[in-house]
């Protein structure tokens, strides 16, 4: 098999071959027909998150082993499947749910595998889909995908589910009244198409990039606001006649969260999705007298990807713009993703 590994942090990723792996026990080899391209391989080429005033988050240190393959969006079909891995036969088509945890802890009996303390995501603490091949643990991680393209599904696993958990948390007002979506990027795009999917009310989005705006007004969103103009909290509270019930930030920087906390009406909620990274300074007693809600929000369950294959086999795939290309141009997607000139998502197709 031959794999895109991240071998030295800030490098690009390096082609590697290996003699490919046969599954035992439980696990299943699939051979990657698609594997998206993420805004967070960024982060995990470089080794870390940035946390503000000059503090990093190293993935060495928090269990990222080099060299590591990346690729977390992963479609496969199935090439052979160990002795105690049931339910599957070779030429099914599966989506990967990259999230895993020990499956042993209560949080992961529970469900939230994406919560373990003792994470074992593929493309992070395990070789992802920017290979040949991908061996996953436990067909319990596998999804159906009916019809769907293999290229229109792999998104869903992290661009998907992330947004699909993160607008679960906005609660009833997503169906009565105006969401606000921080970010008009590929997950800007994916939030908006599940949004409307998910019966949403109406949807404003904010975003520095008028490309992108355009973008987010042409998939349906009612307002497109220049979250950089100096009153663009303002904008929204005028917009939304008195302040939003539910903020999402798919940015996940100092000025996204100053002005997505700013945009909230008493008892909001503002979720922040993106790791952009950075730091706020915030003055407490507004926290209790707003009875604003501030929540983090990382990937998704299981049970909420299966979810999420529902909704998408019920209403069609996400209205994301999707481009494939080879393996091969990997290092390249990666350069165009940093510069910002990427709309929607690109998926590499190995197969
Ligand atoms: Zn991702
Ligand atoms: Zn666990």
């Amino acid at each position: 098999m031959r794999s895109f590994q991240v071998c030295v942090c800030g490098q690009p990723l390096q082609l590697l071959e290996h003699a490919t792996p046969q599954p035992t026990g439980t696990e299943v080899l699939l051979k990657v027909l698609a594997a998206g391209v993420c805004h967070s391989d960024l982060h995990l080429s470089d080794g870390y998150f940035d946390l503000g005033g000059g503090k990093r988050l190293s993935l060495e240190e928090r269990g990222m082993k080099l060299p590591i393959t990346l690729g977390h969006e992963n479609v496969g079909e199935v090439v052979a499947a160990g002795p105690q891995a049931k339910g599957l036969k070779a030429g099914d088509r599966r989506l990967v749910d990259p999230w895993m945890g020990c499956g042993e802890c209560g949080v992961c009996k529970r469900g939230d595998e994406q919560l373990c303390t003792k994470p074992g995501s593929i493309g992070v603490f395990r070789h992802g889909g920017y290979s040949t091949h991908l061996m996953v643990p436990h067909p319990r991680y596998l999804f159906d995908i009916g019809d769907i393209p293999p290229e229109r599904a792999a998104p869903l696993a992290c661009s998907g589910v992330t947004t699909y958990s993160a607008l679960k948390k906005v609660g009833p007002t997503l169906t009565t009244d105006p969401t606000v979506i921080i970010g008009a990027g590929g997950l800007g795009l994916m939030c908006l198409s599940l949004h409307k999917a998910m019966g949403g009310h109406s949807a404003i989005v904010a975003d520095i990039d008028p490309v992108k705006r355009d973008a987010a007004l042409q998939a349906g969103a009612t307002a497109a606001i220049d979250s950089g103009a100096p009153d663009a909290a303002q904008q929204v509270v005028a917009a939304t006649k008195g302040g939003a019930w539910a903020v999402i930030d798919l940015v996940g920087s100092s000025s996204t969260a100053r002005f997505g906390i700013d945009c909230l009406i008493k008892g909001g909620k503002y979720i922040i999705v993106g790791l952009y990274g950075g730091d706020i300074t915030l003055s407490l007693p507004p926290l209790p007298m707003r009875a604003i809600t501030i929540q983090g929000s990382y990937t998704g369950s299981l049970t909420e990807t299966r979810e999420l294959i529902e909704l998408v086999k019920r209403t069609g795939p996400p209205g994301v713009p999707v481009a494939t290309r080879p393996l091969e141009d990997v290092n390249a997607v990666l350069a165009q993703l940093r510069a910002g000139k990427v709309v929607g998502r690109v998926v590499l197709t190995p197969h």
